[in-house]
């Protein structure tokens, strides 16, 4: 389906990232793939599925080197097709300790990257087909976009603010080829959630099972943790002819969490 297409999914060397890159080289499209960590796995895994393969280390937290890597993938591919913002970090702490560093941080990484690559990806995507245009942008948020939970105060203001940037982002090239989505995982066994497990194991003194059991309780009455394989169908979803006309939506995959 997106043969001889070009997807860039940043954040892509881990999680829910490499799980989405996946899904779409499965479907044919070249990637360029982002972030820090091994890169010789991640980018193998992918470039196992028989697509082309590039990788680019920018820090989603420095404008400049976001402009890098748009105009590298533009470069390599001609242009960015399917665009996911991604890249993501998290800290919990109540708000009077909250590091301002880390609020920074959390808010350029989580929030203001996808902004700049949106920017900077636009363009290309009107100009696809013949003038009519042709894009997918989808923002990787979370159920946090939707409701809030203690000690997360950047990353809540992040992901609520992500969900308000796809919907502008939607509105906007609402007459053209070019759709903009959010999805919303609520937990996923990535390093980003274990570390909250580890916190909970070290506070608790409890183990690595129980404290899994713990955090799923608390949130997701599905009690089961949504995959990056699962999120990377939705991603599929968005990018196929099904979903020309699906625009601004904020989709949950969170076991019900937010219905609650
Ligand atoms: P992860 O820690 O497994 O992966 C994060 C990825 O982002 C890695 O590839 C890392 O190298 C990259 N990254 C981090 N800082 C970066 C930077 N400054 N520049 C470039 N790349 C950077 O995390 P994950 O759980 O896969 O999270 C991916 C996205 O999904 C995030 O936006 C996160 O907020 C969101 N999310 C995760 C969950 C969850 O339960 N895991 C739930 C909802 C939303």
């Amino acid at each position: 389906m997106l043969a001889g297409k070009t997807a860039l999914v940043t954040g892509s060397t881990s999680g829910i990232g490499l799980g989405i890159a996946k899904a779409l080289a499965a479907q044919g499209a070249n990637i360029v793939m982002n972030g820090f960590g091994d890169i010789a796995g991640p980018t193998g895994e992918v470039a196992a599925l028989g697509v082309k393969v590039l990788h680019h280390g920018a820090d989603m937290s420095k404008p400049a080197e976001i402009e890098a890597m748009m105009a590298f993938a533009a470069a390599q591919f001609g242009r960015v097709d399917v665009l996911v913002n991604n890249a993501g970090i998290q800290h919990v702490a109540r708000i009077e300790h909250f590091p301002p560093e880390k609020w920074d941080a959390i808010i350029a990484i989580n929030l203001s990257s996808a902004f700049h690559a949106t920017r900077l990806a636009l363009p290309a995507m009107l100009a696809a087909d013949g003038g009519k245009g042709w894009g997918r942008i989808i923002n990787i948020a979370s159920v946090h976009g939707l409701v809030a939970s203690s000690e997360k105060s950047a990353y809540v203001a992040a992901k609520h603010a992500l969900v308000g940037l796809t919907k502008v982002t939607a509105l906007e090239n609402a007459t053209t080829g070019v759709t903009c989505n959010a999805i919303c995982p609520g937990w996923v066994l990535t390093p980003l959630v274990q570390k909250q497990i580890d916190a909970r194991v070290a506070a608790g003194s409890i183990s690595n099972a129980d404290a899994v059991r713990q955090l799923l309780a608390e949130k997701e009455p599905s009690l089961q943790f949504t995959t990056p394989e699962e999120l990377g169908a939705l991603a599929v979803f968005f990018c196929s002819p099904a979903g020309n006309n699906v625009r601004g939506v904020a989709w949950n995959m969170d076991g019900g969490w937010a219905a609650q």
